[in-house]
């Protein structure tokens, strides 16, 4: 697990104030979860044969020996939570979350013992409606960071779970038949979960996907009329995607609409978000039936794609006040202008130098934190009824004003500020 440091904080704040807005204007609410739960909602939430569950949670023993988990995702804690406090019977919610998530993974970049995602859930609508404004929701927030026309978007449907099972004997069938070019993990998974050798990395097991039978030929009228209708959505929204008749994903109990975003500027881990439909969970988690979708965005990866595509996004920092008192009268003053100046021109951080010492000294710390302007305050200025603005990163000399015009000053300098 790693540690996330003011520069790396900085981006990823401003991506999950981005994706908190853009999720409010499509009218979803915050659901604020627990990071622990019973391993045994993982097993069924996820799947006892997925890779989450096999092989990457952290298990911990809690001291009645239930048996607990860090989360590995959020959906299976979201719907527990919806299960039990009535969120999902016959009514219909529009949640999202947020977090970290745990998975004992070998770390590389992009890919963390400990990242973070944000997701969204919603419950009690079928229609392929919603499985279109979920990738919607994508969509504009990608757009609002500037990284849609990195990112792509696969999309398939994997049908009804009927449908499925005849699918996935057709598919254990074609595997059978070539077992001698499939790698030792997919033939571990040839007998419990076929459908998950499609997403094999392997080369050769790959080969062997690319003649396998497809899903398509095994839905109904009612399950294509779906996927078709998310289809016409998508193309109404303006919102390109690329069809992939082999995406599944990790959850048994996904239906119908499956989706990822990936983007290639990140190599092997482009997989920057992922959802779908999972009509039969919330059954599954002991809930009364009901329809939901949802997706989670990882935040980790979305912030390495922000990082590689549009460098230099203004920080916050970049427009630092540092306010330097030579005093301890001026000090106090400089405390409470601090705080003037913390409202007057909100936005913008303002740090008063506590440490104190000569001039010079609090100058050079000035500049070492790299403040736009400093003010000075010393018994001269408090004569006066003055202070000194001096700017630290363009040409101009420093000047002596009364506090309002001095405000006005770094407003007009700051073009409005926000
Ligand atoms: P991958 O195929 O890369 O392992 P996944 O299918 O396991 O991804 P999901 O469970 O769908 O991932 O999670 C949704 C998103 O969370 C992913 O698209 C990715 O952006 C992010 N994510 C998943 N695992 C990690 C991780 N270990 N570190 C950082 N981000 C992750
Ligand atoms: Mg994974």
């Amino acid at each position: 697990m790693r540690d996330i440091l003011p520069e790396e904080s900085e981006g990823m704040s401003r991506i999950e104030d981005a994706a908190k807005q853009c999720l409010h204007s499509f009218g979803y609410s915050e659901l604020r979860l627990p990071l622990i739960e019973s391993t045994a909602l993982f097993e069924r939430g996820v799947g006892d044969g997925t890779d989450i569950v096999e092989k990457e949670m952290f298990n911990i023993d809690s001291r009645d020996g239930e048996p607990l988990s860090l989360r590995p995702e959020g959906t299976a804690g979201c719907v527990r939570a919806a299960i039990q406090h009535g969120l999902a019977f016959n009514r219909i919610s529009r949640l999202w979350y947020r977090g970290p998530m745990f998975r004992y993974e070998r770390p590389q970049k992009g890919r963390y013992r400990q990242f973070e995602q944000i997701g969204a859930e919603a419950f009690g609508i079928a229609k392929p409606a919603l499985d279109a404004e979920l990738i919607d929701i994508n969509h504009q927030l990608f757009a609002r960071l500037g990284v849609d026309e990195h990112m792509k978007l696969r999309i398939n449907t994997i049908g009804s779970f009927a449908e499925r099972r005849t699918y996935v004997e057709a598919l254990r069938a074609h595997l059978e038949s070539n077992r001698d070019a499939l790698d030792a993990d997919s033939l571990r998974r040839l007998e419990r979960s076929p459908l998950r050798i499609l997403d094999s990395k392997h080369s050769e097991t790959r080969a062997v996907i690319a003649n396998a039978p497809k899903i398509e030929d095994f839905l109904d009228a009612d399950s294509m009329h779906h996927f078709e209708q998310v289809l016409e959505h998508l193309q109404s929204l303006g919102i390109g995607f690329e069809i992939d008749p082999y995406l599944v994903r990790g959850l048994d109990y996904y239906t119908h609409t499956v989706f990822e975003f990936e983007t290639k500027q990140l190599g092997a881990q482009g997989a920057v978000s992922a959802g779908g439909r999972y009509d039969g969970l919330v059954e599954g988690l002991g809930g009364r039936a009901a329809p939901g979708a949802g997706f989670a965005i990882g935040i980790d990866r979305l912030l390495l794609l922000c990082q590689s595509v549009n460098t230099e996004q203004a920080s916050p920092r970049s427009s630092l006040l540092y306010c330097v008192a030579t005093d301890e009268d001026s000090l106090k003053a400089m405390m409470s202008i601090g705080n003037q100046l913390r409202k007057d021109l909100a936005g913008v951080p303002v740090v008063v130098d506590t440490q104190g010492g000569k001039l010079g000294t609090q100058m050079r710390r000035a500049d070492r934190e790299g403040a736009r302007w400093t003010i000075i305050a010393g018994e001269s200025e408090r004569a006066e009824g003055v202070l000194t603005l001096k700017p630290m990163r363009e040409v101009g000399e420093q000047s002596r004003l009364k506090y309002d015009a001095l405000v006005l000053r770094l407003l007009e300098a700051h073009g409005g500020l926000s």
